[in-house]
C-alpha cells in the first residue's frame, strides 16, 4: 500500500448510484486543518491498482458537505486483491450493465464511491472526491463523499479491521474537508435502500463514538504541540470539531479537555 495525501483525487459499486444535470462549478474542498496532515491514512492509490481515467464528460463538481457510508451488498472475499477488485469495479461501472433482474445501469464516468474498504480492513481511492458519486437509488449525490465498505451486512458483520479502517477514514476526512460528525450518514438515509444493511446499522453508534473521540484527540494532539511550521495552529483558532461533534457523551462529572492555545 502507499501512502497518499490527497486534496483532490480519490472509491464501489453494487448499491448506489445517477448521473444528473451539470451544475456550475464550485472551488474544490481543499485540506485546511492542521492535524490533517498527520493522520492521513494508508491508501491504495488509483494508481498503485492501475486504474484508467475517468470517462470524459459525465462527472459534475461538488462542494463537500457530508459523507455516506454504503456496503458493497455482496459478501467479503480475502482472497482477491483490492486491486483487482478496484479494477473489476472500475470495468463494471464504466458500461451499460444489470444490478438488478428489474434494474439496469448507464455507463458512469469511473466507480461510484470515493473510496472503498476491503474486506482486510484495506482502503483504495476511487473517484476523485472532487467529483460527485453515481447511484442506482434516488438522491442527489452532490456534496457527498461516498465510501462503500465490502460485504453483504444483512447476512454478514462488518470486521473489526473494516471498522477501525473506516473509523480512522472518517476521522482523516472529517479534519480535511472541516466536516463534523454530524454530517456522517448512511444510504438508507437519503434513498429508498436498506444499504448498509442492519448488521452495519446496528454497529454505526459505536463507530460514530469512536470517530469523536479520536476526531477529538487529533485536535488536542495537534493544537497542544508546539507548532512545527508557520501555519499548523491555523485550524486550532476556530471552534474545535469536537465542539460540533454532537452529540457525544462525556464520562459524568469529566471535565472536557482544553485547547490549548501557544500563540
Ligand atoms: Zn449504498
Amino acid at each position: 500500500m502507499t501512502r497518499i495525501h490527497i486534496a483532490g483525487p480519490l472509491a464501489l459499486a453494487i448499491c448506489a448510484v445517477a448521473v444528473s444535470a451539470v451544475w456550475a462549478a464550485s472551488e474544490p474542498a481543499a485540506p485546511d486543518n492542521a492535524a490533517a496532515s498527520a493522520i492521513s491514512p494508508p491508501i491504495v492509490s488509483r494508481e498503485k491498482w492501475k486504474a484508467k481515467p475517468a470517462l470524459p464528460g459525465l462527472m459534475k463538481e461538488q462542494k463537500i458537505t457530508g459523507i455516506i457510508l454504503h456496503h458493497t451488498a455482496v459478501r467479503k472475499n480475502f482472497q482477491t486483491s483490492i486491486e483487482n477488485k478496484l479494477r473489476n469495479l472500475q470495468a463494471f461501472s464504466q458500461q451499460p450493465g444489470r444490478v438488478s433482474p428489474t434494474h439496469t445501469k448507464p455507463g458512469w464516468a469511473d466507480v461510484p464511491y470515493h473510496f472503498y474498504i476491503g474486506a482486510t480492513g484495506a482502503v483504495a481511492e476511487g473517484r476523485d472526491v472532487r467529483y460527485a458519486g453515481d447511484t442506482n437509488t434516488k438522491y442527489d449525490t452532490s456534496g457527498y463523499i461516498q465510501v462503500v465498505i465490502e460485504g453483504d451486512f444483512e447476512k454478514e458483520t462488518p470486521e473489526a479491521a473494516q471498522l477501525s479502517a473506516t473509523r480512522d477514514l472518517l476521522v482523516w476526512l472529517m479534519h480535511t474537508y472541516d466536516l463534523p460528525v454530524k454530517s456522517i450518514g448512511v444510504h438508507k438515509g437519503h434513498a429508498q435502500t436498506s444499504c448498509p444493511g442492519s448488521n452495519f446499522v446496528a454497529a454505526l453508534p459505536k463507530l460514530l463514538a469512536d470517530v469523536a473521540a479520536q476526531s477529538k484527540r487529533v485536535v488536542n494532539d495537534a493544537c497542544s504541540r508546539p507548532p512545527s511550521w508557520p501555519g499548523a495552529h491555523e485550524g486550532c483558532e476556530r471552534q474545535p470539531l469536537d465542539k460540533r461533534a454532537e452529540p457525544v457523551s462525556r464520562p459524568s462529572g469529566g471535565k472536557p479537555h482544553e485547547i490549548v492555545q501557544t500563540r
